[in-house]
Formats: structure tokens, sequence, C-alpha cells
């Protein structure tokens, strides 16, 4: 595929390969994009965010909509280019489509709803006869950089606020998997976004990423990735706002009255999911020792059911990592724990890019597949001997997007609602759900600011405070 460049479809001698991480066949190529497209890029979407200041909120919103309505006649294409690049089953990629579908539906009302507020300035002293309001305005130029995981769904919760809000956006797709973003972008264009002021650049984040973030014509960068992929970008972009989504190693406490079926039943899915690749996938499970051994009962047969294969045949349940190397470090984790005197209850052996979903018992929390972000299929089990440890112990990261704990009592659920130090908290599931509308974001090093198309919508626009004197 073509990159999209100010408004039109270019090509570069280079190229980027788009590989099926289950047998490394290339689907397709891309351009590798140069600091010089950057350039080039930033021009055309300044343009590009004057033309989406003419268009109405009403008008923002009938494009949004369409493009909605395109992806729904192409979910099934889109699905199956989710699967292709990023190795997620196809059940996962039609789901993410699905999803992104929603997001942008979401994204085109909020389009409708961009107010302010009236000021009570006669309640200062000075005020009377003062009027004072506040109004939004876009940005102008947003940066939106994403990660491979959900290569669409992930790009919508950017792309659809932006536009929504009326800014002109640059997508810097994940190299892996750029061709679901691709997509989408051929999409917005025949719904009408004026060609200025979408563009997809292709290219390597270490090539181009620096140009991007640090140019001053950018007002606004939104990005989700790694920690210290993050952590450099706020660094080299200087004066502009900045959303975060970043990554975790979420916790899940298992009080000792706890419908342990469910719990399995949900760590089975939420902590395997897409080979642990979700940033809120359920790492550490923090259990109360009194039902430590009944939850190992349930849960390791359910681990060892999950069939892996090829992400595109039916029966699979759990494909490939995105690369060879991440499984390989994966497996280094783990063999790490056990050395380390951890038990490998289920999977843990690795076939290319495949890695046999793995249950660690006996974790002490100072090892890597609990206290760093693992971001690959294997759930770290640690005992506990009261709600306070556990508590102690789930905040015990420099993460906090997503927790959970499985309790019957209220008390038990409130105090952990309040206590635990995250951005999402899940009372009796796992911590990987997330409906597209929610505030969505995370705590400490897990990121700033907040996505769902309505919070996002604030995140990309500025407010202005207007006073009228002597009326
Ligand atoms: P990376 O941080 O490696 O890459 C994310 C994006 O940043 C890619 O597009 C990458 O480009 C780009 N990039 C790399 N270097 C730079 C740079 N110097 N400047 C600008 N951009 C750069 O993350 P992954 O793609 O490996 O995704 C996994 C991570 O994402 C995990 O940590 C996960 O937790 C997190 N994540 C967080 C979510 C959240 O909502 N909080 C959701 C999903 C994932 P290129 O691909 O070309 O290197």
């Amino acid at each position: 595929m073509k990159m999209l460049l100010a408004g039109s479809w270019v090509d570069r001698p280079e190229k980027i390969d788009v590989q099926n991480p289950f047998d490394q066949s290339v689907v397709d190529t891309v351009p590798r994009a140069t600091p010089s497209d950057v350039e080039a890029a930033v021009a055309a979407a300044v343009e590009g965010a004057k033309q989406m200041r003419r268009l109405t909120g009403h008008e923002r919103y009938h494009i949004l909509h369409k493009a909605a309505e395109l992806m729904r006649a192409r979910q099934a294409d889109l699905g199956r280019t989710i699967s292709l690049e990023e190795g997620k089953i196809i059940g996962e990629g039609n789901f993410e489509a699905s999803r992104s579908i929603e997001t942008i539906e979401l994204s085109a009302e909020e389009a409708k709803r961009l107010g302010g507020e009236v000021l009570p300035l006669d309640g200062a002293p000075g005020g009377a006869g003062k009027f004072g309001f506040t109004i939004r305005v876009p940005c102008s130029v947003v940066v939106a950089i994403t990660p491979f995981n959900f290569p669409l769904n992930l790009v919508c919760h950017k792309v659809g606020p932006a536009l929504a809000a009326g800014n002109a956006v640059i997508i810097k797709p994940a190299s892996d998997t750029p061709l679901s973003a691709l997509k989408l972008v051929e999409i917005l264009l025949e719904s009408g976004v004026p060609p200025l002021a979408v563009q997809c650049l292709t290219g390597s984040g270490s090539q181009i990423g620096d140009a991007l973030c640090r140019d001053p014509r950018v007002r606004k960068i939104t990005f989700t990735g790694s920690r210290d992929v993050g952590e450099h970008i706020c660094k080299t972009a200087g004066i502009k706002r900045v959303t975060m989504e970043l990554g975790s190693n979420s916790p899940v406490i298992v009080m000792d009255d706890a419908d342990l079926e469910k719990v399995a039943a949900s760590t089975a899915v939420t902590g395997y999911t897409n080979a642990g690749q979700v940033c809120i996938s359920t790492q550490r499970v923090l259990v109360l020792d009194r039902v430590y051994g009944d939850l190992v009962d349930a849960l390791a047969p359910k681990v060892r059911a999950i069939r892996t294969g090829d992400q595109l045949k039916p029966e699979t349940k759990m494909g490939p990592m995105i690369r060879e190397n991440d499984a390989k470090r994966v497996l280094d984790w783990i063999d790490e724990a056990v050395r380390g005197g951890a038990k490998l209850l289920a999977g843990g052996s690795r076939k290319g890019s495949l890695v046999e979903p793995a249950l660690l018992g006996d974790v002490n929390p100072r090892m890597r597949v609990s206290c760093d972000e693992l971001f690959g299929p294997a759930v770290a089990l640690t005992r506990c001997k009261s709600i306070d440890e556990a508590i102690a112990l789930a905040n015990d990261t420099r993460y906090g997007l997503s927790a959970a704990i499985f309790t019957r009592s209220l008390n038990n659920a409130i105090r952990f609602a309040r206590e635990c130090e995250s951005g999402n908290i899940h009372i009796n599931w796992g911590t990987q759900w997330r409906a597209d509308l929610m505030p969505y974001g995370g705590l400490k090093e897990s990121g700033l600011g907040k996505e769902g198309p309505k919070y996002a919508v604030q995140e990309m626009t500025e407010l202005k405070t207007v006073v009228m004197h002597d009326v």
C-alpha cells in the first residue's frame, strides 16, 4: 500500500515489509517515510486544519457518521486485515473492527457537543456588569502515534475525536501493523474528510518520530505505546499538549470469599487474549492464602486448554506474538522466574512466535514476570495473607492502568476502589475490559489524560475565556 501525504497516495523507494506474525510471510509493503516527508506532512496539516475549522460540527458529524457506515460495509475485510498483520485470532480481529465502528460513531456524536459555559462573573469582586463565557476551539494539528496491538481501534480512538473536534491529524501507525490504519484513511477520504486534514505516514518511529514530535506547528500529540517511548516523546515535545496511554502490569486481587470459578474463567480470558499483548492484560494475580490451592485447581486446566496456532483458523484460541524476539523475551522471563523458585503450572514453551499460554505459581513480586510489564501470554500467581498486603502489592508498581478485585464484600470492593492506584478499577471481573465510551487512561507512569471520544475531544480542544465588559 502507499501512504497518504499532503493529499496524495505516495510511495518511496525504501519499503517496510508487513509480515504475518504466524509464518513471517509478507502480507504487503508500505513506504518508509523520511524526515522530509514529515516536513511536508506538517505543512499540509496546517492548511488542513484551516479547512477543518471552517466545517460546522454538524458537517463533521455527517462525515464521521458516513465513515462508520463505510467501515460497517467493509467490516469483514477490516477484521481480516487486523488479524493478518497483528496475529490476533480472527474472532478478535472481527471484534476489534466492530469496536472501531463504534468508536467512530461515538466520535461523530461528539462533533455536535462542543460547547462552552457561561461564567458567573458577578460572583467575583469587580464582576458587576460583565458577561463571561468559554468557547472550545480545535488544537489545530494533532499527531497520533499508535502501537501494534490494536491497529485499528486505537487509531480510531485518536483520529475520530481529532476530526470531531475540528483538527487536522497526522497518523504514525506502528511499523508492524500499518495496513489497518491505511484502510481507515481510505474510508475517511471517501467520507469527505478534506484531503489535507488526514494523513498517514508509514515509517519507523525512531527515524521520523522526533521530527514529528518536536515540530512547533504540532499543538497536540496523542500517543499510545510503551512507557519508555512515551517518556522520550514527552521530553522531545516541548510545550505541547500530550496524551500518553502507556503500559501496565495489571493486578487482580482474589479474596477468600471470591467466586473462584468466575476468577478462573475471567483470568483465562483476560490474561491471554491477543497472546497477552493488551495493555490491560491480567498479569499479576494476588490470591489470599486460604483459596490459593483451589484457584490453581480451577485455573490451570483452563489455561492448558487454550489452543494455539494459525490465527486465521477458527479452531485457534490464541495466535502468535507480534515478533519472535518478543516470544523469546517472554520465555526468558518465565525461565528466570522458575530458576528463582516459581512453579510452572501450565505452558511456557515456544515454537517461533507462538508461546504456549503459561501460568506461574508462587511468584515472588520482585521477579520480572511480576514487577515489569510482561506483555505476553503468562499470568503470575502470588500468595497474600490479607487485603492490606494485597492492596500494598497491587500498588507496588510504577504503573496504574487497570486493577481488579474479586470479592463478595462491598466493604472490600469500595476500599479497593478508593485505595488502589489505578485509572481503571474492576470489581468481580479481570483487568481487561473496556467500553469504548468510558473514560480510559492510566495513573502514575501508565500515562496522562483520558481516551474515550467524549474525553479525548476535551483533550484535543483548547478553552478560550471571553469577557464582555459593561453589558
Ligand atoms: P512502542 O512504544 O514500541 O511503539 C508505539 C509507537 O511509537 C509505534 O508507532 C512506534 O513506531 C512509535 N515510536 C517508536 N519510537 C518512537 C519515537 N522515538 N518517537 C515517536 N514515536 C516512536 O509500543 P508497541 O507498539 O510495542 O506497543 C506496546 C506498548 O503499548 C505496551 O507497552 C502497551 O502497554 C502499550 N499500550 C498501551 C495502551 C493504553 O491504552 N495505555 C493500549 C495499547 C498498548 P515503530 O512501530 O515504527 O517503532
